[in-house]
């Protein structure tokens, strides 16, 4: 379902007024078209790697489509995460071909000898 393609960029926190440590991940699917909280959205974080992906349930149904965000985690877990577009307003999602990142295999030509 994932791999293991860079993050888009990092994931944003903020301290709530209560001090507790938040951490924001988009409320729109990275294709741009569906909200997460609507269609539902898988989120796993790995620490190993560092990153937390963000799957578009509906996007990851839809062969083809680059249906997942990448973010890196920073510090300590957050005690709570929010669904927010605002913080990610100025990242540009790194969108990957799933069938080959865009790159043409050079045509084998016939060589003379
Ligand atoms: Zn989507």
């Amino acid at each position: 379902m994932f791999d293991d393609r860079p993050p888009d960029g990092p994931v944003r926190y903020r301290t709530t007024n209560a001090g507790i440590r938040a951490a924001a991940i988009p409320a729109t699917c990275k294709v741009g078209v569906h909200s997460l909280a609507r269609v539902g959205y898988i989120a796993r974080a790995s620490e190993d790697e560092g990153v937390v992906r963000i799957s578009c349930r509906e996007c990851a149904e839809v062969p083809d489509v680059d249906h997942f965000w990448v973010l890196a985690l920073r510090g300590a877990p957050p005690e709570l995460v929010e669904l927010d577009d605002e913080p990610y307003r100025d990242m540009t999602p790194i969108m990957v071909d799933p069938r080959g990142r865009g790159v043409p295999p050079e045509r084998a030509r016939p060589t003379r000898a």
